[in-house]
């Protein structure tokens, strides 16, 4: 069977899965149609594949992290990002108050903690222009124009007590410096970019064809920078989960509390599905599931070895 027929069974199967519950982080999260669902592979040559309601947008949440992480990584590299954020996992909540490293860092960039200090380290003129530059960056992965959902924002913004709080000890413990609301109000803007199951899957693409987005042909990470990027959202992506996760799926995969889950098949396609009902670690229920399917189905885990000819079936 083809990846574009496994889909729409898939999403066939699933469609009336209605376990879970949208996240209630926010008044604009908890507002959303707890039973769209959407899945859309964008593969490595451009093409795109969707089923069900992939032109519904939604906002990035923490699938934002690594796309952040990736530019700090290409505006400093990684030995100065490596000093002020670590890449353990932390197998807490990703907005648990923070904990600290013997050095003094965020376990990793995919908790809040580590999100908010590498959202610090987005380097420009200023403050609008850090946003634009950031807004730029995660367009480029998309071969598309982004942009911020507002009301989403602001929903973020005077409701995320617990990101103050986690910023209020950054700044405690001298992890951030005076100037720190900037660089969570940066965060909350990264977290409210508006995409679909169909730009965010050309946003992995990208990932999965080694930084180059497929549409564009335009370079969007380093070669070394993406091997940084992906291993990250390998063992941290799936928030107190990845463990189990890289057990099961063997992929690199992002979460985010919108209920989207960005999957990377390296090689091959970057695969998003959006279903916003989520279980209690904040993963999408119905995306765990496709994942698993597919992962299971192609045999796409990593340690899972596949020939060439194997690969060139799969499409
Ligand atoms: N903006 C959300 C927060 O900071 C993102 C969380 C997520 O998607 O994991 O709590």
């Amino acid at each position: 069977m083809r990846l574009s027929e496994a889909i729409k069974n898939l999403h066939g199967k699933y469609k009336n899965d209605l376990t879970g519950d949208v996240s209630k982080s926010f008044p604009a999260l908890s507002q959303v149609d707890p039973d769209a669902f959407a899945i859309s592979i964008a593969t490595v040559e451009g093409d795109v594949i969707n089923v069900g309601q992939a032109d519904q947008s939604f906002s990035i949440q923490s699938i934002s992290k690594p796309f952040s992480y990736g530019l700090a990584l290409e505006q400093h590299g990684h030995l100065f990002v490596e000093k002020k954020v670590g890449m353990e996992p932390t197998g807490e909540d990703f907005d648990s108050i923070i904990k600290l490293d013997d050095q003094n860092r965020p376990f990793n960039p995919m908790v809040n903690s580590g999100a908010i200090v590498t959202s610090g380290l987005i380097d420009a003129k200023n403050y609008a222009t850090k946003k634009e530059e950031l807004l730029q960056y995660f367009s480029a992965f998309a071969g598309q124009p982004l942009g911020i959902d507002d009301e989403v924002y602001q929903s973020e913004a005077n409701n995320a007590h617990k990101n103050f709080a986690i910023s209020y000890l950054l700044r405690h413990f001298k992890v951030m410096t005076s100037d720190f609301r900037e660089d969570l109000d940066l965060y909350f803007n990264q977290c409210s970019v508006s995409v679909n199951t169909d730009s965010l899957a050309m946003m992995g693409a990208t990932l999965a064809n080694k930084g180059i987005n497929p549409l564009t042909q335009k370079r969007c990470i380093s070669h070394e920078n993406l091997r940084h990027v992906l291993s990250i959202i390998f063992t941290c992506g799936m928030y107190n989960y990845s463990g189990e996760w890289a057990f099961d799926v063997g992929l690199p995969a992002k979460s985010g509390i919108s209920g989207a889950i960005l999957l990377i098949v390296p090689g091959l396609a970057g695969i998003a599905i959006y279903s916003p009902r989520l279980d209690k670690r904040g993963n999408s229920v119905r995306g765990i599931k496709v994942c698993e399917e597919l992962s299971e189905q192609f045999k796409f885990h990593i340690f899972d070895y596949q020939t060439p000819k194997e690969i060139s079936k799969i499409l």
